[in-house]
């Protein structure tokens, strides 16, 4: 079947993945192959703007690499690559920073986030990061980016930096990415509140022992009103209701949702379905993590040989766009 176009994604390097990476990003990875050519980058120059140190910087991003193998990024399709290992995406930077106007980058409200954030560490890569996000998404000719509605503005930002750069030097040579809205999915961490995050360690690791799930999701805050097992409950504000929503069979949703209300069901075991519901579907998921686990560099072999595919594209298009800016 001919492909719709390229897409391209990336995201940071956290190391081992949890169950909001996989229902919020990676699931969707996984079934855009079918559709589009894919380019997913692993962002290490991107996390430099925050991290302190970068001792784990090359750990977590082979864990990180290595679980969205096991949940299906096929190597064969996808190019799989570490944004590092393409330095033209630093030069084209470069490049698009000199077409991009100071005064937007200062008042979009992420750089201003960030500030808040850090306020003893805003280094220039802050300032110019979605410069570098825009060098990102056209150096691999990418048609489409796949985001959520929240994060539309920051393509339009790229959109219009390409303009200005073909505008500049009146040319065509840089493509203005299309948005793909895609449902992201919001996945609550086992806090019930925020967002499920590793650094809020509210997460609920995709490789981790079954039994180690099962702990996880036990400690899950439920409906806060039912105190005593004789309590009615109220699965609508309850985030494990949600989650089995998502990952139960529909029958143990609704005989949930019906007995969570009379009482008929204690939280206790309510959660420990939705453990055991979660660990059966993360089952071919960790088997196969733990089968290229043991193929000794696997996981190096995929990530340099994506990274020559996504260096012969970049090569390509910096070509052109020297060409375009009649560099000397
Ligand atoms: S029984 Fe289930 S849905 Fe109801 S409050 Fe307890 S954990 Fe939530």
């Amino acid at each position: 079947m001919a492909k719709k176009g390229r897409v391209f994604s990336g995201a940071r390097p956290t190391g081992r993945q949890h169950l909001g990476n996989y229902l919020g990003a990676i699931k969707n990875y996984v079934a855009m192959q079918d559709e589009y050519d894919c380019v997913y980058c692993i962002v290490d120059v991107h996390a430099l703007t925050t991290v302190k140190t970068t001792e784990d910087l090359k750990l977590n991003t082979t864990e990180m690499a290595l679980d969205w193998l096991a949940a299906g990024i096929r190597p064969e399709d996808s190019i799989l690559f570490v944004q590092s290992h393409v330095p033209q995406v630093m030069e084209l930077h470069t490049y698009l920073s000199m077409v991009t106007q100071l005064g937007k980058l200062t008042d979009l409200p992420t750089f201003k986030e960030k500030i808040r954030q850090q306020p003893d560490n805003v280094n220039y890569g802050l300032l110019g990061y979605p410069v570098l996000m825009t060098a990102d998404i056209v150096l691999y000719k990418t048609d489409v980016v796949p985001v959520g509605i929240d994060q539309a503005p920051h393509v339009e930002f790229a959109r219009e930096i390409v303009r200005s750069f073909n505008y500049r030097y009146h040319t065509k040579v840089l493509i203005e990415p299309q948005v793909k809205h895609t449902e992201v999915l919001k996945v609550l961490g086992i806090d019930g509140q925020e967002k499920m995050s590793k650094s809020l360690d509210n997460h609920i690791e995709l490789a981790s022992p079954p039994q180690e799930t099962i702990r996880r999701v036990k400690e899950m805050v439920t409906d806060p009103a039912r105190v005593k097992r004789t309590d009615p409950g109220n699965p609508d504000i309850c985030n494990v209701f949600t989650m089995h929503k998502i990952l139960s069979p529909q029958d143990e949703v609704e005989m949930i949702n019906v007995e969570c209300r009379r009482a008929g069901i204690g939280c206790v075991d309510c959660k420990l379905r939705f453990a055991n519901n979660l660990n059966k579907h993360l089952e071919p998921f960790r088997a196969k993590r733990a089968e290229l686990a043991s193929q000794e560099s696997y996981v190096q072999e995929v990530l340099n040989e994506g990274s020559k595919r996504a260096r012969a594209i970049a090569q390509q298009t910096m070509t052109e766009v020297r060409d375009a800016m009649a560099l000397p």
